[in-house]
């Protein structure tokens, strides 16, 4: 179990059904913030998407492959096709202590969250269901059938909503990302995510410095200054 968030960079999951607009918000996080990790998928690939920057398109049996030699944090099937986060790049950002992003499906995100236990699980959603068959359609990427069945899946997804530790309504995209800066600030301010400064509280020490070398300091600042405002008065 690795324990990221002691020390160490923050791991979110965002999850939502198809539709619900997830990519659009994940795309609009402040990059300068987050560290957004590129999945690799067996499906074909769309037009407008490239390699590297939407996913690492692969065959099934180049898929196989790197799940075999356990180089995927978690891997998932879904609506005909194979998804996995790459391990190296998650370990290693979070390692540095970035504030890594996964934009995966619920089967995925409860195998990292197996791992990950501070992890944290965000359900993004679109206002209703009927906004989000709109946007499967209108997006026009999709077949009527893979849709469909985009949408039975989506009611699947929502089943496991209670294990989601947020759930943002995805009325407006400006609106998910702050709520997302907003639920990653709070988290942030959780003791155990700031493990140095609570040890340097208790140990009673402040940056290294030990409580009485620091009233030292201050008893010869004020002697100084004192000093100071004496030649002034005698001046
Ligand atoms: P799409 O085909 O629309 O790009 O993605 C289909 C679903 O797969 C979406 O719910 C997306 O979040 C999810 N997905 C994308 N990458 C991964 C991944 O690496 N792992 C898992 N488990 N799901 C993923």
């Amino acid at each position: 179990m690795n324990n990221a968030g002691n020390n160490s960079g923050m791991l979110i999951i965002i999850s939502g059904p198809s539709g619900s607009g997830k990519g659009t918000v994940v795309k609009a996080l402040d990059k300068s913030r987050y560290a957004l990790s590129v999945s690799m998928t067996t499906r074909e690939k769309r037009a407008g998407e490239q390699e590297g920057i939407h996913y690492f398109f692969r065959t099934m049996e180049e898929f196989n492959i790197m799940r075999e030699e356990g180089r995927l944090l978690e891997h998932a099937y879904f609506c005909g096709n194979c998804y996995g986060t790459p391990r190296d790049y998650v370990e290693q950002k979070i390692n540095e202590g970035s504030t890594v992003v996964l934009e995966i499906e619920v089967n995925g995100a409860l195998q990292v969250q197996a791992q990950f236990k501070n992890c944290i699980l965000i359900f993004l959603v679109p206002p209703t269901m009927k906004e989000l068959a709109r946007r499967l359609v209108t997006r026009n990427t999709e077949s009527a059938e893979t849709i469909e069945d985009r949408l039975y899946r989506a009611e699947e997804e929502v089943e496991l909503i209670d294990k989601y530790d947020y759930l943002v309504i995805n009325n407006d995209v400006e609106e998910a990302v702050r709520r997302i800066d907003a639920i990653v600030a709070v988290e942030s301010m959780k003791p155990f995510r700031s493990q140095g400064v609570v040890s340097e509280l208790r140990n009673g020490t402040w940056h290294g410095m030990r409580i009485e070398d620091m009233c030292r300091e201050f008893n010869t600042n004020k002697d100084e200054e004192e000093e100071g405002a004496n030649v002034k008065a005698v001046v």
